[in-house]
């Protein structure tokens, strides 16, 4: 019998499509193994980043295969001055060993560069063919705004955050903004880094209890959760090709009404408000502007 087949999403408003499980690689510590056959089980969406460690191994998956996978990658906020971009930016390639990036996003916003500049240099490497779509991590709401508003020609198509059963923060406000504008949500840590952090906000079984109910493994129960929202996708992180393959099942198929009810109510989760978000934003941009984040 052959691989289950994946379920797909559309990124953004761009016609591609994305698998809805894609593979994570920080602090990943697999080789090419784990990458190749979630590849073939069709995660063809490997995320990584300049400050991982990991564009490398990433770059040695892809021999033979580069033109099936769907590369994204990310620039640290200390890059994000216009020279410092587009620098970064071939550096990633040539440790990827590729000659473009499919999705380039910022990590963090660094409000110690005016984002204009900043999605100037985007642009400008959308414009050279060294990147095909701009995406953002960790922007709130206001973030991502202001970033959309300074783009002149290409689109902001994506917003990689956390997003899992424990940490529901961009419910609500996040969420629907990207709904409703198209933007693809690229949900981090979907296992809240370790399917143990979610048991222990699981006072009742209720994640063994609907995997039961589902047939279905506790991390497939989980990573379903995350992808039942429009426009969620998620990239588990895993060095072990059986928890990979694991993974991958996590697509295609329903939990059902029922199910999401349960593990909504069931579940003790963290959602921070909006004056928790706007004190680490501030706490964030203080630290950047004195250069102590970078
Ligand atoms: P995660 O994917 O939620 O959890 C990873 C942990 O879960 C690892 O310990 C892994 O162990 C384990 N695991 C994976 N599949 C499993 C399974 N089927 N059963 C049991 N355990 C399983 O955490 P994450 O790595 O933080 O997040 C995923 C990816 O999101 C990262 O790799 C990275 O690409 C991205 N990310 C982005 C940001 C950002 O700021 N943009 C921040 C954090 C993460 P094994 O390796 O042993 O399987």
């Amino acid at each position: 019998m052959g691989p289950e087949p994946m379920e797909y999403k559309e990124l953004g408003a761009t016609g591609v499509r994305l698998p809805v499980i894609g593979l994570g690689t920080w602090q990943y510590k697999g080789g090419v193994g784990p990458l190749r056959e979630g590849i073939a089980l069709g995660a063809c969406l490997i995320d990584t980043a300049e400050s991982y460690g990991t564009e490398e191994i990433v770059g040695k998956s892809l021999r033979g295969i580069r033109d099936q996978v769907f590369v994204a990658t990310k620039i640290s906020p200390r890059h994000f001055k216009h020279s410092d971009v587009i620098s970064a930016a071939d550096r990633s390639l040539q440790r990827l060993q590729i000659d473009h990036i499919d999705l380039y996003q910022l990590h963090w916003p660094n409000c110690a560069v005016p984002i204009d500049e900043t999605m100037g240099a985007m642009e400008d490497l959308v414009d050279r063919g060294k990147v095909r779509f701009i995406g953002v991590s960790n922007f709130s709401l206001v973030e991502l705004k202001q970033a959309r508003a300074v783009l002149r020609k290409h689109s902001i198509v994506s917003n990689q955050v956390r997003y899992s059963l424990i940490d529901r923060s961009i419910e609500v406000r996040l969420l629907t903004y990207c709904r409703q504008n198209n933007i693809t949500v690229i949900a981090y840590s979907p296992l809240a880094r370790g399917i143990q952090n979610i048991k222990g906000r699981d006072p009742h079984g209720i994640l063994s209890k609907v995997a039961a109910m589902t047939g279905k493994t506790q991390s497939q129960v989980a990573l379903n959760w995350c992808i039942s929202k429009s426009p969620v996708i998620a990239i588990p992180k895993s060095n072990s090709i059986g928890h990979v393959v694991e993974n991958c099942k996590a697509s295609n198929w329903r939990l059902s009404a029922g199910e999401l009810r349960l593990l909504d109510e069931g579940i003790r989760f963290k959602r921070r408000g909006r004056a928790e978000a706007a004190l680490r934003r501030a706490a964030r941009c203080v630290g950047q502007k004195l250069g102590y984040i970078q």
